[in-house]
């Protein structure tokens, strides 16, 4: 059994009561988290692994709820469009991915999301192309070779140009194809277990690119094979419109209206929402990925996150695909989190610890791993995140918690995923960050060459 003491930092174990440890210790036996409290630690076996945490913060690894991995490699494009004309400059690029493309751009979202303090991420994959190889075991075997626990979705879009969609024909797929796939990647790759380093969702792309019949068998499939639902919803005022022109109601209408509410689903962005369709989420327990950078990125609006939470809807946090968002650092999500919240609602509308909460347990319940991660508590999962308090960015500021959130990113000291280390000292163990970094640009200007 491998024994890591961590000691001496302030610890912010993100339980349900708040609680805080000014100098704190952690203890981890293998991949479970056996004992939280104040001061040193008990006792340890000897030949265990102490990390002196003295000038740092400890908190519960960050949880990422929405991503598109892929697109580390077309970072920078369309910089001042609007969704929809970033989304058309996007598709015939994306439309020349293959396997090898997508794992070096895995490697590289990856990384810098360890880097940047996540232990658990999602990822929502859609586009296919029909020579791509497998796309989604590419960007799987990049997650278990950087280290981090991974959510994966099947995503999928059916409905291009000549059928009133927005993608081009080429980049989507047919409804057996996409059913029959997804089935296969539920074989192959869910682990339901408590521990699961890899579950599977189901996740066509988005009301303006899937049919409405893609939608409900999605769903009959994923509730079959008891995995989660996702999709993007209400993330500009163009997709309401397009729902009104198309379905006659607002989109949480058109997605209750095929059964895509409910505790086992999650909407990334829920920017564009009025009174009644909150109240709809918070009753149907359906959860939202809030992902302010993007959203600001595209100028597609502030999302209601206090009045999301105070209708007890699940919030997480979402970096969003690196093409509508560079930086991709979950970090800087909670930052803007709190930031936009209190542009939008004053500075009482969100607490730093509130925002903190929302990238580890609001992340935690989205993903439907309330027990498993999210917060430091004993019998949860190894998935920490020390960070380094005591440089010229943030020494003597008052509240520490408000140095991670509104100061500058600090240094990682140390990430822990399920009890492995895969980040010390700011810098990746698993892989060589300049090799990724290497890897990514040939990747990035292969794919460009191919678009022509
Ligand atoms: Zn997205």
């Amino acid at each position: 059994m491998s024994v890591t003491v961590v000691e001496g930092g302030h610890v912010v174990t993100g339980d349900a009561a708040g609680t805080e440890h000014a100098v704190g210790h952690l203890v981890l036996e293998d991949n479970r988290i056996t004992a939280v409290g104040a001061g040193p630690a008990p006792s340890a076996p000897t030949g265990a692994r102490r990390v002196d945490a003295a000038g740092c913060l400890v908190t519960p690894g960050l949880v990422n709820t929405h991503h598109h991995l892929y697109q580390w490699v077309t970072r920078g494009f369309a910089v001042n469009g609007t969704l929809f004309e970033w989304l058309t400059t996007l598709y015939p690029v994306w439309g020349r991915i293959d396997a090898n493309i997508v794992r070096t751009a895995a490697t590289g979202a990856l990384s810098w999301l360890a880097r940047t303090g996540c232990t658990t991420t999602t990822d929502h994959h859609y586009v296919f192309p029909r020579a791509g190889g497998d796309v989604l075991g590419a960007e799987i075997d990049a997650a278990r070779t950087v280290g981090l626990r991974f959510h994966p979705t099947r995503g999928s879009m059916d409905l291009g140009q000549s059928s009133g969609g927005l993608p081009p024909d080429h980049v989507v797929e047919d409804i057996d194809t996409i059913l029959a796939a997804t089935e296969v990647a539920i074989d192959r790759h869910h682990d339901p277990a408590f521990d699961s380093m890899l579950r599977i969702a189901v996740a066509p792309c988005s009301p303006f690119s899937v049919s409405r019949e893609l939608l409900v068998q999605a769903a009959q499939l994923a509730r079959s094979r008891g995995v989660r639902l996702h999709t993007h919803l209400c993330e500009t005022l163009d997709e309401e419109e397009y729902c009104r022109d198309h379905f006659s109601s607002t989109p949480v209408d058109y997605m209750e209206s095929l059964g895509w509410l409910g505790p086992d689903v999650w909407f990334a962005h829920a920017v564009h929402l009025d009174d009644r369709s909150i109240s709809q989420l918070a009753a149907t327990r359906t959860g939202v990925a809030h992902c302010p950078s993007s959203n600001a990125r595209l100028g597609a609006g502030i999302a209601r996150t206090r009045d999301l939470l105070d209708a007890g809807v699940d919030v997480g946090l979402g970096v969003d695909g690196a093409a509508s968002n560079e930086a991709c650092a979950l970090l800087e999500e909670v930052r803007h989190a709190a930031l936009f919240a209190r542009a939008r609602g004053g500075p009482q509308a969100l607490t730093v610890r509130e925002a903190l909460q929302l990238a580890t347990m609001g992340g935690a319940r989205v993903l439907g791993r309330a027990d498993e991660i999210g917060s430091l508590e004993v019998g949860k999962l190894a998935d920490v995140a020390v960070w380094r308090m005591d440089t010229l960015a943030h020494t003597d500021i008052a509240d520490p918690v408000a140095a991670l959130v509104l100061g500058a990113p600090p240094p990682l000291e140390l990430l822990l995923v399920n009890g492995v280390a895969v980040v010390e000292r700011d810098r990746l163990l698993t892989v060589d960050e300049d090799d990724v970094a290497q890897s990514v640009r040939r990747a990035s200007r292969e794919l460009l060459s191919r678009s022509g």
